[in-house]
C-alpha cells in the first residue's frame, strides 16, 4: 500500500508517500480500507518532534480515517468485511491507503455520512462531545461560549452542543468562518480578532449579567484571562487547546465558584469512550452532527495540509484523500 512515512521529526516536508507492505490483522484488529483521513493539528506537533509523545521512527501519522472494513482478526465479532466505518486510533497510522485498528477503535459509518465527514468525527467530535459532557458537565439551558468554532473541534461542538438544547455562542476569525458557525447553529458569533468582542459577546449572551456557564476554550494562553471573567457563577471552562503560557488573576475564579479543567483525548479511559462515539454515532445517524470539510486533498499533498491545518481562517476540516 501506499502511506506517508515520517523518517526523522521535522518540518512538513519529512512526509514523504512511500510504498510499504499491507498491514495484517492480528487478533482483536480490524483492517481499514480508507477512504479518508482527517488532519488534525496534533499531528502537527508530533511531526515537529516538540510534543510529549513521540511515536518510534519512521512512522506513519493520523488518527482519524473512515473507509471500508477490508478484513478482520481472530475474535472480532463487531464488525465484518464490507462495513463502513470510521476510526478513533488507528495502530498503523491513519495516513495511508489501509490501517490496522483495534476493533474498540473502530465506530459505524451511517449510509447517509460520506467518507470525508467520517474522517472529522474521531478527534474533533469526541473532544467536543467529552469537553462538553464530560468535563464541563453541560446541561440543556445553560449558555455556552465555543472559542474557535470555526474549526475542527468548534464545529463538532457547535451541532452537539445547539442539538442538546445549549444557548450557543462562538467565535471565529474570519468572515467566511462566522458565516459557517452561524450556519451551523451558533446563536450569535463574534469576530476573535476584532478588540473588545469578548465584551461584546458577554453583553450579548447575557441574562441578567450571567454571563458564561460553560466556555471551550481552543487556544486558552490568548484567552483565558477574559474567559474567566466572563463566567457565570459556577462557570467551567475547558482547556482543549493552548499554544503558550498564559497569566491569570485566580480571584476571578474565586468571585464566581468557577472551575477550570483541562482535557486530553489520551487521557480518556474506554468506558468514557464508549458512551462518547454511541452519541457520535447516533448524532451523525440523526443528522444532529454533519461534519463540514473544508478541503480534500491528495495523501501525497500531507505536507500542505499542515501548513493548512495550522493556518489561520479555518472553515471546518481538511482530509486527506487515499
Ligand atoms: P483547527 O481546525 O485548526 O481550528 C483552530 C481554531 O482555533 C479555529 O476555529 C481558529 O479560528 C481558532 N482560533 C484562532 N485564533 C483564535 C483566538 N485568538 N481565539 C480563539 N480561537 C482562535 O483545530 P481543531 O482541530 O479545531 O483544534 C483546536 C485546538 O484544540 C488545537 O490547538 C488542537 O491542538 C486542540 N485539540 C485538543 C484536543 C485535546 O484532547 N485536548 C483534541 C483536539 C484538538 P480562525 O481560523 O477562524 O481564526
Amino acid at each position: 500500500m501506499k502511506a506517508i512515512r515520517v523518517r526523522a521529526f521535522g518540518p512538513p516536508e519529512v512526509m514523504r508517500l512511500e510504498e510499504v507492505p499491507d498491514p495484517a490483522p492480528g487478533p482483536g484488529q480490524v483492517l481499514v480500507r480508507i477512504r479518508a483521513a482527517g488532519v488534525n493539528p496534533v499531528e502537527t506537533y508530533i511531526r515537529s518532534g516538540a510534543y510529549a509523545r513521540r511515536p518510534a521512527l519512521p512512522y506513519t501519522p493520523g488518527n482519524d480515517a473512515a473507509g471500508i472494513v477490508e478484513t478482520v482478526g481472530d475474535g472480532v465479532r463487531g464488525v465484518a468485511a464490507g462495513d463502513r466505518v470510521y476510526t478513533s486510533e488507528t495502530v498503523t497510522g491513519a495516513y495511508a491507503e489501509l490501517a490496522l485498528c483495534d476493533e474498540a477503535r473502530v465506530h459505524p459509518l451511517p449510509g447517509s455520512v460520506s467518507y470525508a465527514q467520517g474522517a472529522a468525527v474521531g478527534v474533533p467530535g469526541a473532544t467536543a462531545w467529552r469537553a462538553l459532557f464530560q468535563r464541563a458537565r453541560a446541561v440543556p439551558g445553560e449558555t455556552v461560549l465555543i472559542h474557535g468554532a470555526s474549526g475542527g473541534v468548534g464545529v463538532a461542538a457547535v451541532q452537539i452542543a445547539r442539538a442538546a438544547g445549549l444557548r450557543v455562542f462562538g467565535t471565529a476569525g474570519t468572515a467566511e468562518g462566522i458565516a459557517l458557525v452561524l450556519r451551523e447553529g451558533a446563536h450569535a458569533v463574534f469576530d476573535h480578532r476584532s478588540a473588545g468582542y469578548m465584551e461584546e459577546a458577554v453583553a450579548v449572551a447575557a441574562t441578567g449579567g450571567r454571563g458564561f456557564d460553560v466556555i471551550l476554550e481552543m487556544l486558552a494562553n490568548v484567552n483565558l484571562a477574559r474567559d474567566l471573567k466572563a463566567l457565570a457563577m459556577g462557570g467551567r471552562v475547558v482547556v482543549i487547546g493552548s499554544r503558550g503560557t498564559v497569566e491569570i488573576d485566580p480571584r476571578d475564579t474565586m468571585a464566581r465558584d468557577a472551575s477550570v479543567v483541562g482535557m486530553s483525548l489520551f487521557n480518556m479511559p474506554d468506558a468514557d469512550r464508549a458512551v462518547v462515539h454511541a452519541a457520535l454515532v447516533a448524532g451523525l445517524d440523526n443528522g444532529t452532527l454533519r461534519p463540514v470539510i473544508s478541503r480534500e486533498l491528495p495523501l501525497s499533498a500531507a505536507p500542505e495540509s499542515h501548513v493548512a491545518v495550522m493556518s489561520p481562517g479555518a472553515k471546518g476540516k481538511i482530509v486527506l484523500v487515499p
